[in-house]
């Protein structure tokens, strides 16, 4: 079958949850045995979002391959459970960057270079990349930003030349917002309607219409959208706000968007899919009744997208273990020896957040020396990895200034250190040791058994590791190094045997975690501490 592309847009404000909406299509497509992937262009500038602050975008999702991506890709990865690479996020920068350098090369033999075409033919490219690369039937496209947005405009112009060029093959599903006005009790689709007039402004006449709302949509406020905006009645839809967002599938699947989908692009529709895994996945979240209590140390705690994907794989955890999730977020800046003991007791479980820089670092030595000595499960990631190993060296080896040389240059006991390979390093796009790494664990450790395997491949992004100069100290005073690179022997893996559970990864286990296939870790994490 000839690849299908299918663009989402929003229109209105931005929040409305077109990640959702996109992924939860791709989940409905591959349901009923298509090959689908979904990538996202984001209008803004940056290169990728590696520079950007969590304050921005919240958190930086990495690729197997090794991009640093919009979080979006995230949820992708969650809902559908396929890999994505640097090909599923590009940027307006990247199309640029990608422009220049023809320029610069004479690709374009002398000729003025300009927005339309060759930022659109360079936009256009990305497009189809996956689709010809990978042979996906389905290649779903979503526009970040709002309709309207300076940013987006050759994004939408784009679109408007590949429906010219794909004909039946390309469709746009558009997602709106329709206000609820408690004092006129009325569904308002104005917005909508602007909405739309601005995509057909830009050339392009959306084929469905999702309609995200707080009240359910009359038949009424349908017809109504689908006059105005030129869609037929059948394809408006409505998104409105559920308990979780795993609904979103089935919500969407009841109304037939993947249906309609089918029948706008020419493939017989079939009998519809039961999704009984992710039903079942649904039902142990509702009926999950007891918690177990996780605290997550971190100093964004302000933005719970800073942490998405560990949020997830927690939550995931949590439900696979048929437990609610009631996730704490303690501010790594507020915690201190006074008041360690008023915060953490009550806590089933701790986990130390990745992060970069020397802010709340402090605060995560504390709730590790309080996890360690209180033999509460414990979890450090990354940056949590590596205060595990600095709050060891401090209060178990005695190095009083033991610290990572990112946050002490001077350092005598620099148990933390930058990797050889980066010392080079100047620039800070895309620099850091990305990606998914192989790791070999020892047979006997919790780690190994946790993941039911001895090797392993998980993702990473940080530019420090364990100094292997003092794993024999650790090793004899009792945190062992019970994974390592087997090409490079990189520790990647701590953990100190006697305790309950006390475990740091240097990678992100929570990239990988997905609503079908948890991570394993994460897994074991929540067990021991419902079992605490
Ligand atoms: N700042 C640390 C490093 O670069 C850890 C990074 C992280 O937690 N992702 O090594």
């Amino acid at each position: 079958m000839e690849t299908k592309y299918i663009f989402v847009t929003g229109g209105v404000t931005s929040s409305l949850g077109k990640g959702i909406i996109s992924a939860s299509l791709a989940k409905l497509l591959q349901a009923r045995g298509f090959n689908v992937t979904i990538q996202k262009f984001d209008p803004y500038i940056n290169i990728d979002p590696g520079t950007l602050n969590p304050y921005e975008h919240g958190e930086c999702y990495v690729t197997v391959d090794g991009h640093e991506a919009d979080l979006d890709l995230g949820h992708y990865e969650r809902f559908i459970n396929v890999e994505t690479t640097r090909a599923n996020n590009i940027t307006t920068g990247r199309i640029y960057q990608n422009v220049i350098e023809k320029e610069r090369h004479g690709d374009y033999l002398g000729k003025t270079v300009q927005i339309i075409p060759h930022i659109t033919d360079e936009i256009k490219r990305n497009v189809k990349l996956l689709g010809t690369k990978n042979k996906y039937d389905f290649v779903i496209t979503e526009i970040g930003g709002t309709v309207g947005d300076i940013e987006s405009h050759p994004f939408l112009e784009s679109v408007r030349q590949l429906k010219w060029e794909l004909g039946k093959n390309c469709l746009v599903v558009h997602l709106t917002y329709v206000p609820y006005i408690a004092a006129a009790k009325e569904l308002k689709t104005k917005p909508t309607q602007h909405s739309v007039k601005h995509l057909q402004e830009a050339g392009v006449q959306p084929d469905i219409l999702v309609l995200r709302t707080e009240h359910e949509l009359t038949a009424d406020v349908r017809r109504k959208v689908a006059l105005f905006c030129n869609v037929e009645p059948k394809a408006v839809f409505q998104s409105i706000d559920v308990p979780s967002v795993f609904e979103v599938p089935l919500k969407m699947q009841e109304q037939g968007l993947d249906s309609v989908v089918l029948e706008k692009v020419g493939v017989e529709v079939g009998p519809t899919p039961e999704l009984a895994p992710w039903r079942s996945f649904l039902n142990r979240i509702y009926n999950a009744t007891e918690k177990v209590k996780i605290g997550l140390v971190g100093k964004y705690v302000e933005l719970p997208d800073a942490y998405k994907s560990i949020n997830e794989a927690l939550f995931q955890a949590a439900t696979y273990n048929d437990r609610k999730l009631d996730l704490v977020f303690i501010h790594s800046e507020k915690l201190n020896e006074g008041n360690a003991e008023e915060l953490l007791s009550n806590l089933d479980g701790i986990v130390v957040a990745p992060g970069f820089g020397n802010r709340g670092i402090e605060g995560k030595f504390v709730a590790l020396k309080y996890g360690r000595e209180h033999n509460l499960p414990t979890f450090g990631i990354c940056l949590g990895m590596q205060c595990m190993v600095i709050e060891f060296a401090r209060n178990v080896l005695g190095y009083s200034d033991a610290n990572s040389t990112e946050m002490d240059e001077k350092t005598t006991h620099n148990v933390i250190d930058l990797m050889e390979e980066q010392k080079s390093v100047s620039n800070y796009g895309g620099t850091m040791r990305l990606g998914a790494y192989e790791c070999d664990l020892l047979p006997e450790s919790k780690a190994a058994k946790a993941y039911g395997a001895t090797h392993i491949k998980e993702r990473h992004r940080h530019r420090f590791e364990f100094n292997s100069d003092y794993r024999n100290e650790f090793e004899k005073a009792g945190m062992k190094c019970v994974g390592e690179n087997p090409d490079t022997h990189l520790v990647e893996v701590v953990e100190i045997p006697e305790l309950k559970w006390y475990i740091g990864t240097q990678y992100h286990p929570e990239y990988t975690s997905t609503v079908l296939k948890p991570n394993p870790l994460f897994v074991d994490f929540v067990k021991a501490a419902i079992n605490k």
